[in-house]
């Protein structure tokens, strides 16, 4: 057991190094130490808290951290690179639910309604906003994880005065929030029940709203709001480091939130509410022609080639072409080319997916260039290799009014003066919506597994 003082210490010193973690994941080269800091800074937090003078069942809470830390390894170690985001949302969900069990284990409690009458009241408050946020998020994280996963569709399911019903949803809420606060004991616990299972569908319905190509919008979002349940769960354990984590959270997830809707220039308010990305086709017929390559032409290309840009996206992570693609990147360098990369800030499933995949490849960070550094330069450019991604170099995103994407900043590979676009087929991205790109007149195809292609061409490029 430890005293009380001692437990705010740890609590303080545990939330200047999540302060601190978080600092250091703003830049690749320094993420590493930030992990370590969050890890040690989740360390002291647990371990202050399980040692707390008002902790009992010490056996109990051994078992469950004992077996939980057993499933994060496994599940930790077994998921592929391509699978992060749907375990990301997974773990949103576990937070949602640990807020709405919070809440209601609180309102059970007979101790909280022996607290004086404002006090009282305040914790009402916070039970039933905590529990609504952490509903929402627990049923929407669910829904994130189905359409990531592929088992639900990622079409946005929007249908006509959606709006409304969620306005209506929300003030039979606010009806039943008065009810709960004014009720004595624990006989408003209907009420409570009925507010969770409206808040679930409001979560359900919200994400449903949102199409594809919003969902990474809708991840960080999601984020955002586990960090606001777990908020709300600490002020209903009276628990100030849960609190600080929380709005840690809650706050860096929706500033992400916000710089992803820019990147993808839309409105922060219409993404919430949801609607937009549906997955449509393209209003325009394709026009022009379909041509391909083989390996040893574009080993060629690129032996001709002075400045070569790589654009990769989530078929570089499906593939694990990282590392093939760094070995021939150092080929093309020992030639004496200027080889870089161009990376989207939505490519592949996850914030910054492309940039983890590099780093774990070796790839020196200063070859590395974000989107509005490298579009500038695609005009002066020999090659571009776009290496299975999709929609993040679709023009339609420019030039078709029609499309769900339009209106989106994209890698304008199509500027250079030749374009290699690597992937198995002639089929859609995530946004499920025809290229143009692959019919333009200096883009050719290469079709084939990503990984594959890249050996391949490593192996014509040494027989040059
Ligand atoms: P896309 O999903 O648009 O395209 C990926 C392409 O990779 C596919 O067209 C596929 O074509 C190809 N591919 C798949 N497997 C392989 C393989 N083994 N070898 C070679 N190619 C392969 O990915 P982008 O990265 O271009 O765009 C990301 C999309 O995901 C955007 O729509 C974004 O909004 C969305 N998104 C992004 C998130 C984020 O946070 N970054 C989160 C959720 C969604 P084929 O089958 O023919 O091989």
């Amino acid at each position: 057991m430890i005293a009380t003082g001692i437990q705010t210490a740890a609590y303080l010193f545990a939330s200047i190094l999540f302060i601190l973690s978080l600092g250091g994941l703003s830049s690749q080269a320094s993420a590493k130490r930030g992990v370590i800091f969050g890890i040690v800074g989740m360390a002291i937090a647990i371990l202050s808290t399980v040692l707390g003078a008002e902790v009992q069942g010490h056996a109990y809470i051994i078992i469950a951290l004992a077996l939980a830390s057993v499933i994060g390894i496994i599940v930790a170690r077994k998921v592929e690179m391509t699978s992060m985001p749907q375990l990301v949302a997974i773990l949103h969900s576990f937070v949602g639910l640990a807020a709405v069990l919070v809440g209601f284990g609180s309102y059970l409690d007979p101790n909280t309604h022996s607290l004086p009458g404002s006090e009282h009241t305040i914790h009402l408050v916070e039970v039933f906003i905590g529990v609504f946020i952490g509903a929402i998020t627990f049923t929407g994280s669910i829904i994130a994880w189905g359409k990531l996963e592929g088992r639900i569709t990622s079409k946005a399911l929007a249908y006509k005065g959606r709006h409304a019903v969620n306005i209506i949803l929300v003030l039979i809420s606010v009806y039943l929030g008065i009810r709960f606060g004014m009720a004595p004991g624990t006989d408003a616990l209907t009420e409570l029940i009925a507010m969770t299972a409206i808040a679930s569908f409001i979560g359900v319905m919200l994400v449903m709203a949102i199409g594809g190509a919003d969902m990474p919008v809708v991840v960080s979002m999601l984020n955002s709001y586990s960090g606001w349940a777990a908020a709300a769960a600490g002020f209903m354990l009276g628990n100030d480091l849960l609190i600080i984590t929380g709005a840690l959270v809650g706050s860096s997830g929706a500033i992400l939130s916000i710089i992803m809707c820019e990147a993808m220039n839309r409105s922060f308010l219409s993404v919430i509410f949801g609607g937009f990305g549906n997955a449509t086709t393209s209003s325009k017929a394709m026009e022009g022609e379909v041509t391909s390559a083989n390996h040893a032409e574009v080993a060629q290309m690129l032996q001709d080639a002075k400045s070569v840009v790589i654009v990769p996206g989530y078929g570089m992570a499906v593939a694990k072409a990282q590392y093939p693609i760094y070995e021939m990147v150092q080929m093309l360098k020992a030639e004496g080319k200027d080889v870089r990369f161009g990376i989207h800030p939505v490519a592949g499933r996850l914030p910054g997916h492309m940039n983890v995949l590099l780093a774990e490849a070796s790839v020196p960070y200063d070859i590395v260039l974000e989107m509005d550094e490298i579009n500038p330069d695609l005009p002066q450019t020999d090659v571009v290799m776009v290496i299975g991604a999709n929609d993040i170099v679709n023009p339609a995103a420019l030039e078709d009014e029609g499309s769900p994407i339009y209106g989106m900043p994209v890698i304008e590979v199509w500027n250079a003066k030749k374009v290699i676009v690597m992937k198995r087929s002639m089929a859609a991205g995530y946004a499920g919506i025809e290229n143009p790109l692959f019919y333009k007149e200096n883009t050719d195809m290469l079709y084939g597994d990503a990984k594959e292609s890249v050996n391949s061409l490593v192996s014509e490029l040494r027989s040059l």
